[in-house]
């Protein structure tokens, strides 16, 4: 039996590829055969609408499974392509309410954990897309993943933060999920004629060596139209140098996890 494999892509900064790595990264998966869920925690729904899907008439979204007023079913959207088996749990500016709503609950940094738990045999690969923030709904994803994948765009002031997410990390999981684990760090919007990103790149191999993926994603101008065509890039423009890294990162993930199976 499969079991499931639940990837939060958090950096708490804004802007740096969260969004554009969780809906490519998904859907190169789902183009690579594997059963995936991509959930957008975002209340700016950037990935429900970056997969072609109208966040302001949605009927239901992952608040009101998170607040328990609707079941997994009705809240799903089933995308069916690049393949069949992709699906979306959307998210609007509802998911606001979820924030608050949780900081009431007693469940609340468990909510997410306990949806994926019912759905366990249906996915293969679930990616979290998270808010820029270390908000509630954050330490939701963080709590219900095994691995968490930071996007990290290489300039100036890229590490500022990197610290506070990863002592997040390591809070959660010495608190509440002893799972968690560094997935793997992601060097987005690369220009490799600019010297400061390169500077950058170094540092972060020598500082986390094998926790840096190898594949990096270019700066390319069809990674940001593809979302205003509602596509993810692989449908957009295939050949582009973007999507093809995206796919590219994909089998560096699965080749990732083949090698290192997680405890679950
Ligand atoms: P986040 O989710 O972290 O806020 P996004 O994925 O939304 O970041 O990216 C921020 C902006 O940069 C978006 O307009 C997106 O289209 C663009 N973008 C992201 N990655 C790339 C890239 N590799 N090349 C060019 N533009 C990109
Ligand atoms: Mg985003």
């Amino acid at each position: 039996m499969a079991s499931i494999r639940t990837i939060a892509i958090a950096n708490q900064k804004g802007g740096v590829g969260k969004t554009t790595t969780a809906v490519n990264l998904a859907a190169s998966l789902a183009a690579a055969g594997r059963r995936v869920l991509l959930i957008d925690l975002d209340p700016q729904g950037n990935a429900t609408m970056g997969v072609g899907i109208a966040k302001n008439e949605l009927e239901r979204t992952g608040c009101d499974l998170l607040m328990g007023e609707a079941g997994f079913a009705e809240c799903v959207r089933r995308l069916d392509a690049p393949a069949p088996g992709f699906d979306l749990l959307p998210s609007n500016g509802d998911m606001t309410a979820a924030e608050v709503g949780l900081m009431q609950s007693e469940q609340r940094e468990r909510a997410l954990a306990e949806v994926l738990a019912g759905v366990a045999d249906a996915y293969e690969v679930v990616l979290i897309d998270c808010p820029p923030s270390l908000n509630m709904l954050t330490v939701n994803a963080l709590v219900a993943a095994d691995g968490v994948l930071i996007p990290i765009q290489c300039e100036y002031y890229a590490l500022e933060g990197l610290s506070a997410l990863l002592d997040t990390v390591e809070q959660i999981r010495s608190n509440r999920n002893p799972g968690l684990r560094i997935e793997g760090i992601l060097r987005t919007m690369h220009d490799p004629r600019n010297n400061l990103a390169n500077q950058v790149s170094t540092q972060l191999v020598s500082h986390f060596t094998d926790e840096v993926y190898r594949t990096i994603i270019p700066r390319n101008v069809r990674l940001a139209e593809a979302p205003s065509h509602g596509l993810p890039a692989l449908l957009y423009d295939r050949g582009s140098r973007g999507s093809v890294a995206y796919q590219a990162l994909a089998s560096e993930v699965l080749r990732r996890r083949e090698r290192t199976p997680s405890a679950a």
